[in-house]
């Protein structure tokens, strides 16, 4: 991602930047959201962190990750379906 695209979840395209967050792709921790994205992003810009375990994932996607960690495939999909969206 560069700084000109806009963020969207590689999974299922939403692009609703308040339902983004960071998800860590080699570990089980999960940190949501909120204080934590905004700590994550000041510690990338800092390049504190491993960019190789970073990807940006809405919120859905990325319990859909966390469980499958957990448990296993899920047998969920996840469809972002933008018209939709924009009609609330
Ligand atoms: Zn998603």
């Amino acid at each position: 991602m560069t700084g000109s695209e806009v963020p969207k979840c590689v999974h299922c395209g939403c692009n609703v930047v308040d339902f983004l967050e960071f998800s860590h792709l080699h570990t089980t921790h999960m940190e949501r959201g909120g204080d934590h994205n905004r700590n994550l992003a000041l510690r990338i810009v800092e390049g504190r962190v491993d960019l190789s375990d970073i990807e940006i994932a809405c919120r859905i996607c990325n319990a859909k990750l966390y469980l499958e960690k957990k448990f296993g495939p899920t047998g969920h999909t996840i469809t972002w379906n933008t018209p939709l969206w924009t009609l609330i």
